[in-house]
């Protein structure tokens, strides 16, 4: 899968992405990024990229005329126009279900915007959709970028070691991860749970789902509307008071 980023800072994208897993996905070749620069495509003779907007305002705009040579450069490049993300607070908000939908594609190209934004005739011609990160405000798009492609790299095959990898965790299986523990078994007078130390597997897979569905009500109950309950969870939420009165 191949992830192309439209950007002011390609530096800033490939340090990301030039570390752990990520790195050695693309050195093993599993996935592929192109990180580019805008400025190289603005005719302008100090290749500005920004101008004030029409109407006045605070800030700069990033100009239409590079972001349009950009996207035909990639197009080129690649023989078609990959499916176009803007990275913007008024994009739909993201999520796995999201990653999920993005993962279908095999090129997807992400434009990240500065300043105040960019001019409205660039997401109009080139822009197949806007993604947030959630409802507060960075500087730039890059760092929504990478997260966005971060979580749909992950589900690529062979860049974690399977899909259980990714599939029973938190969210992508439905509820909360349970809480898990790793040597040594008593610090600080916490001590791990007996449970997770016996071997019995049942026992602990039957110990895991329960503290998935305890955090899941504490703090999510939303999601708890969703995932497919037994009887018996529903009559151990309820014993602790935790069972949601519209699941
Ligand atoms: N003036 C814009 C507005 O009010 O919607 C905000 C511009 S913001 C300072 C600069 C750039 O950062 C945006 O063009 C966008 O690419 C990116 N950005 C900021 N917050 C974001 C978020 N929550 N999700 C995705 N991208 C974001």
């Amino acid at each position: 899968m191949t992830f192309i980023v439209l950007t002011l800072f390609p530096e800033m994208c490939a340090a990301v992405m030039g570390e752990s897993i990520l790195k050695r996905a693309a050195d093993q070749g599993i996935i592929h990024t192109d990180f580019r620069g805008i400025r190289q495509y603005s005719t302008d003779r100090h290749r500005r990229v920004d101008d004030y907007p029409f109407g006045g305002g605070t800030g700069m705009l990033m100009t239409v005329q590079p972001l349009r040579a950009a996207v035909d450069a990639v197009t080129r490049d690649y023989g078609e126009k990959p499916h176009t993300i803007y990275l913007s607070p008024k994009g739909r908000v993201f999520n796995q279900e999201i990653a999920k939908e993005l993962r279908s594609y095999d090129k997807l190209m992400f434009l990240c915007g500065h300043y105040e934004g960019v001019d409205q005739r660039a997401l109009d011609l080139l822009v197949d959709e806007e993604l947030s990160v959630g409802d507060f405000v960075l500087t730039g798009g890059e760092l929504p970028a990478l997260c966005i492609i971060d979580a749909v790299a992950r589900m690529v095959p062979g860049v974690l070691a399977g899909e259980e990898s990714y599939s029973n965790e938190s969210i992508y299986s439905g509820l909360l991860e349970y809480p898990q523990y790793t040597r040594p078994a008593v610090f600080e007078g916490l001590e791990v749970p007996a449970v997770l130390r016996n071997g019995n597997h049942g026992e602990i897979a039957k110990w895991q789902r329960e503290q998935s569905l305890l955090l899941t009500a504490q703090r999510r109950p939303d999601l708890l509307k969703h995932a497919p309950l037994t009887e018996g969870e529903i009559a151990m939420l309820k014993a602790h008071g935790l069972y949601p009165d519209e699941a």
